[in-house]
């Protein structure tokens, strides 16, 4: 069905109130009035399959998390200044789920506060004031989120590299200088943060804190070549630096393997970030730290945050962890996301187009290409297979540095039919399309 009608009436309000540097999805708008689980309806009562809100991690509206968020918010919500046994329960929770030395929990209300945080404990901790990025990576929008992302700093509008922020080489085992094939590519990648390591100790400097997403998100739907994080965690912790995890995307179960993404590379980070998907699309993020860091951080500057770690939150929380174990989502998102990636790597030979297929779980990217040596992006054509899927039932978008990856993390009760759905739709879209 078309659906147009009212549709200008909203956009032209949203440019009168709405702050207007904000993307809408889609050519043909979509009005969603309502999400259940994997599944979206729009205002005409059209179902969409959500292929891409990793936010909604256990799924859209899951009963036992709005029922959790319903009995809480009609009970109590104040801030944290008042003893409250959700608030010990979620750290309790959440500590268990990471590695003992991760201990001391911080309750914020997004992943560019979280980011934000953990920065300023890393600058508290080392005395330093410099920070490793990767190169193309998104941390957040606040002013130091926005430093810390070469994404935003480096495109449009953005104000350049801070002199203290430094862009190490995107791990790109598909595109960049060192391939897949390369049994040494991860240590070649690292290479490039130990050259980062030896000009800023040049200066007599050392980096307070190394930050990468434990799979690139933004940075095309990467997983990082084995052995990278060993190597770069080694040697930002020779000069004292911190090594943080920003697992806001992909954390929780999704990468199927392991709970958390850090885990897929066999490292401890010393912090780790989490978002959108803690809260099931709840606003609430964390910041989790060693022992030697909150300690540090306790430095007589008090931090309050008036709604991180309310009890509302943290009754949320709680049941997204609950809905995850009792549900066994990290197990489907690696028997489902496994099945996924098998189905999209038979339908490669059939379609020129698909450059490569990767990922862990349910964190998936396809890499469209209009040439496998030369590797140019296959961009508009992306965003026609896009919209093509859209009106046939299924949300996907795109993602990396030259928006050519097909980004692929649904909610993760998305199931086998849904993929089966995903990939035929997909191989009718791109044939129709002549790719
Ligand atoms: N880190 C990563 C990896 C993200 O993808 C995002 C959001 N896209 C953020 C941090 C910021 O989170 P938020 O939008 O909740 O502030």
């Amino acid at each position: 069905i078309e659906a147009t009608e009212g549709y200008e009436e909203i956009l032209e309000r949203r440019r009168d109130h709405v702050g207007r540097n904000l993307s809408i999805s889609y050519r043909k708008k979509l009005r969603i009035v309502k999400g259940a689980l994997q599944y979206l309806y729009d205002d005409l009562g059209n179902t969409y399959v959500d292929c891409v809100n990793n936010v909604s991690h256990v799924g859209h509206c899951h009963p036992v998390v709005v029922k959790a968020m319903q009995h809480q918010i009609a009970t109590l919500n104040t801030n944290t200044r008042y003893l409250n046994d959700h608030l010990v329960d979620y750290a309790e929770m959440l500590t268990a789920t990471l590695p003992s030395r991760l201990k001391v929990c911080y309750f914020t209300n997004s992943g560019s506060e979280a980011n934000d945080l953990a920065i300023r404990i890393s600058r508290h901790f080392t005395r330093q004031k410099d920070v490793i990025v990767l190169d193309h990576a998104y941390h957040g929008t606040s002013t130091a989120a926005i430093e810390m992302s070469p994404y935003k700093f480096d495109g449009k509008g953005g104000f350049g590299r801070m002199p203290y922020i430094h862009k190490a080489m995107n791990p790109d085992g598909y595109r960049g200088p060192y391939r897949l094939s390369d049994p040494g590519a991860g240590e070649k990648y690292a290479a490039d943060v130990e050259r980062i390591i030896g000009m800023l100790q040049q200066e007599g400097k050392a980096p307070a804190a190394f930050i990468c997403e434990t799979l690139l998100g933004v940075g095309g739907q990467i997983p990082l070549p084995p052995g990278y994080l060993q190597a770069v965690y080694r040697a930002v912790r020779a000069v004292g630096g911190i090594c943080i995890a920003d697992e806001v995307q992909v954390g929780f179960g999704r990468v199927g393997e392991k709970f958390w993404g850090f885990e897929l590379q066999d490292v401890e980070p010393d912090i780790v970030v989490l978002g959108k998907p803690i809260g099931n699309g709840h606003p609430l993020a964390a910041v989790v730290v060693t022992e030697a860091l909150a300690d540090a951080f306790n430095n007589g500057m008090e931090y309050f945050n008036t709604y991180g770690g309310n009890p509302v939150s943290m009754a949320t929380g709680k049941a997204v962890l609950q809905v995850i174990r009792q549900e066994a989502l990290q197990q489907h998102a690696l028997d489902t996301g496994n099945y996924f990636l098998e189905r999209l790597r038979n339908l490669a030979p059939l379609h020129p187009l698909i450059g490569d297929v990767r990922g862990h779980g349910l964190f998936i990217g396809v890499e469209l290409v209009r040439n496998a040596e030369t590797l140019e992006p296959a961009v508009p054509e992306i965003d026609g297979i896009v919209e093509a899927m859209r009106d046939r039932g299924y949300l996907v978008s795109t993602d990396g540095p030259l928006y050519n990856v097909l980004k692929i993390k649904p909610p993760m009760v998305f199931n086998k039919s849904n993929v089966d759905g995903f990939v035929s739709l997909l191989h009718e879209v791109m044939t129709d399309l002549g790719y």
